[in-house]
């Protein structure tokens, strides 16, 4: 599975159990815009149709947790170079540094794809 990088965002956003309102709601704007418009906004940043800027990324991990690592990689062979793919969890994108993209204590994998938080819970 190759992740966009908008994909990836969505994909850690909804394993951290966060709505699209619920992220927008605590991100301000300039200009400020409505509830609606920054949930559009969001939608279209994980469906990769604008370009993010380096101070949304950083409002957006202060929301949910994801890996600049494995953002920044996505991100190249988006671009077209050819980079080995990031090891990530086939259903919570959490990558080798765990699902805080920092590392943590107790970490690891239960299979190639699927790490071990996400296997305990199936
Ligand atoms: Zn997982």
């Amino acid at each position: 599975m190759t992740l966009t990088p908008g994909a990836y965002l969505k994909c850690r956003r909804t394993a951290s159990g966060k709505s699209h309102e619920d992220v927008v709601d605590v991100i301000e704007t300039d200009p400020a815009l409505s509830q609606a418009e920054r949930v559009e906004w969001l939608k279209m940043i994980e469906a990769d149709l604008v370009a993010v800027r380096w101070s949304t990324i950083v409002a957006l991990r202060q929301q949910f947790p994801f890996d600049l690592a494995v953002l920044e990689r996505l991100s190249l062979i988006q671009d077209g170079y050819d980079l080995p793919l990031p090891r990530l969890c086939r259903i919570c994108a959490s990558s080798d540094t765990g699902p805080l993209g920092i590392a943590v204590p107790a970490w690891g994998w239960d299979a190639p794809d699927l790490c071990i938080s996400c296997a305990s819970a199936t």
